[in-house]
């Protein structure tokens, strides 16, 4: 496959509603970005404003611009079906919430930390993930995806392998409806990736069938070194990820058309002009 020009973009406020964050991507130049569909820090379901959500979808048509939603921080996939009942309803209701203004948005679909589960024995971590994500998926007919992340490694030893992603998405009922967000700082911090020339990863991704489901990748340096298990994102190439890695990674057959995302410090400019510079020369040259 040939090196396409890559799509880029970073987190934008929804300040200016839905269609504001595409209006900045437009002015910005971006190819992509992200925006929070609620308030970050709650699961409260927000009664969203459809004419700003479709305002949203047609510009990004006009443009060709790729969207994609962030869920508020207190998803948490593995949450408990049981005890207790009611923030296993919350969590359920709040995602299914946020698919629907991504899928009102145009986005590709919301992504999702893998999960955190501390209650005892980490297979019932991943009975609920599973039991959630079915339960939010259940009769959903939209295109957008419940997009799941891998994690840093910072709140324990949860989604931090290809092999529990792969797993996940193959056990859930609606595979299909089900991608995976690529974060490399977090990737980079667990162990999962090893940055630079890491051939054993995409190798070990292509036979699992992880890049399959790829569908968003968060370009995020960092501001630690590998196995660290810290989630402090970098400013792409100015971390310990660094040029070396992003270009290795950037040519892979694999990200050819999957949209970049920056979780990191903007410029001085205020906006991701810069970071979206340098990664198109590293892809050029
Ligand atoms: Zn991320």
């Amino acid at each position: 496959m040939s090196i396409k020009e890559p799509i880029v973009g970073g987190h934008l406020s929804i300040r200016g509603g839905y269609a504001g964050a595409a209006q900045a991507a437009v002015a910005s130049g971006a190819g992509a970005f992200q925006y929070f569909p609620k308030n970050p820090r709650s699961l409260t379901v927000k009664d969203f404003d459809r004419q700003d959500a479709e305002r949203c979808r047609k510009l990004c048509e006009q443009h060709g611009i790729l969207s994609v939603a962030h869920t508020p921080y207190p998803s948490n996939l593995a949450v408990d079906r049981n005890a207790p009942r009611e923030q296993f309803e919350r969590t359920v209701d709040s995602l299914r919430n946020d698919l629907e203004i991504a899928e009102a948005c145009g986005s590709l679909g919301i992504i999702v930390h893998f999960g955190t589960y501390k209650a005892g024995n980490p297979l019932q971590g991943y009975q609920n993930i599973i039991q959630c994500i079915n339960e939010v998926l259940s009769g959903w007919q939209g295109q957008a995806k419940l997009i799941i992340e891998n994690q840093a490694g910072d709140h324990g030893d949860m989604g931090i392998t290809l092999e529990e992603l792969v797993q996940i998405r193959k056990l859930c009922h609606l595979p299909d409806s089900i991608g995976f967000c690529l974060d490399t700082c977090h990737a980079f911090a667990s162990g999962m990736w090893g940055g630079r020339d890491d051939r054993a990863f995409d190798g070990r991704a292509s036979e699992l069938g992880y890049w399959d489901g790829l569908t968003v990748i968060h370009l995020n340096d960092s501001k630690y070194p590998a196995n660290s298990r810290k989630d402090r994102h970098a400013r792409v190439g100015e971390g310990y990820i660094g040029e070396a890695g992003f270009r290795k990674l950037l040519k892979l057959d694999a990200v050819q058309g999957i949209p970049c995302i920056f979780e990191s410090e903007k410029g001085e400019d205020g906006t991701y002009r810069e970071d979206m510079e340098r990664v198109r020369r590293w892809v050029k040259a």
